[in-house]
C-alpha cells in the first residue's frame, strides 16, 4: 500500500498521521535523512509550526533537505506542504518576514508569513476549494482554520493550479484577494490547516496525486 512520510521536527504532524491513516494508507513520522532512506515514502507532508524553527532542526541533519529537493524535485515523490510547509516549498517569501530560513522551493509563488498578523488574529472560516469530483475540478465548501497562517498573494507561473481564494477584509476595510492554496504537479499546498478539523477530503485529494504521481 502507499507509504506516506511526515516530516517530525517540529509542529503540527501527529494530526497529519492519524489523518492518513483514516484513509487507509501507512503513515509515518519521519525525523531525518536516514529515516526517509530506509521508509522511501511515496508522499511526504511538510506540517504547519514554525518555518523558522523547523530550518534551524534541520541544519542538525544537512543530508534532509537536499534528500527532500532530490525526492521532490527529481524523483517525483509527492508532497503536501502545510502552512509553515508551504512557506518551505515557496521560491519566494517576502523578504523582510523571511527569517532567513532554508527554504525547499519549487513553487514560483509570493508569499507572505504571519499575513494576518499573530496568533490571537488565528480564525476559522470556510473556503471555497476547487478539490471536489472524480477530477478535483468541483469546487466544494471546506473549513478552513488559519493559525498565524501565511498568505499566497501571487503564483508567477500560470501553470501552478490556484485550489482557493480567500477575501481577507483589513483593519482599514480594504479587501484583498488572497490565494489559499495550490497544486502543481506533485506539489500540493495549503496556507490553513485541514489536519485540525474532522473533514479528511483535502488529505483524500492529496493521497490520489501521490498515486498519480508513483512511478
Ligand atoms: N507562522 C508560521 C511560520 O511563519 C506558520 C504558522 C503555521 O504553520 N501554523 O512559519
Amino acid at each position: 500500500s502507499l507509504r506516506i512520510g511526515v516530516l517530525a521536527l517540529q509542529g503540527g504532524f501527529i494530526e497529519h498521521v492519524n489523518m492518513i491513516r483514516s484513509l487507509g494508507a501507512q503513515c509515518q513520522e519521519l525525523r531525518s535523512s536516514a529515516q526517509i532512506k530506509q521508509y522511501k515514502p511515496h508522499g511526504l507532508i511538510l506540517p504547519g509550526g514554525e518555518s523558522t524553527a523547523m530550518a534551524i532542526i534541520a541544519s542538525n541533519d544537512p543530508e534532509l533537505f537536499p534528500l527532500i529537493k532530490d525526492l521532490v524535485h527529481k524523483e517525483g515523490v509527492s508532497v503536501y506542504g502545510t502552512c509553515a510547509g508551504c512557506i518551505m516549498l515557496s521560491d519566494n517569501v517576502e523578504k523582510q518576514k523571511q527569517g532567513g530560513q532554508t527554504l525547499i522551493g519549487g513553487l514560483d509563488l509570493t508569499i507572505s508569513r504571519n499575513y494576518f498578523g499573530r496568533q490571537i488574529n488565528s480564525f476559522e472560516t470556510v473556503l471555497k476549494l476547487k478539490i471536489g469530483g472524480e477530477d478535483h475540478g468541483e469546487v466544494v465548501d471546506f473549513p478552513g482554520i488559519f493559525i498565524r497562517a501565511p498568505a499566497i498573494l501571487s503564483v508567477n507561473n500560470p501553470e501552478i493550479k490556484i485550489l482557493g481564494e480567500f477575501q481577507h477584509v483589513k483593519k482599514d476595510k480594504t479587501t484583498e484577494t488572497i490565494i489559499t492554496g495550490v497544486s502543481y504537479k506533485n506539489m500540493v499546498t495549503t496556507v490553513f490547516h485541514p489536519e485540525l478539523t474532522n473533514d479528511n477530503r483535502f488529505h483524500k485529494y492529496f493521497i490520489d496525486i501521490v498515486k498519480r504521481n508513483v512511478k
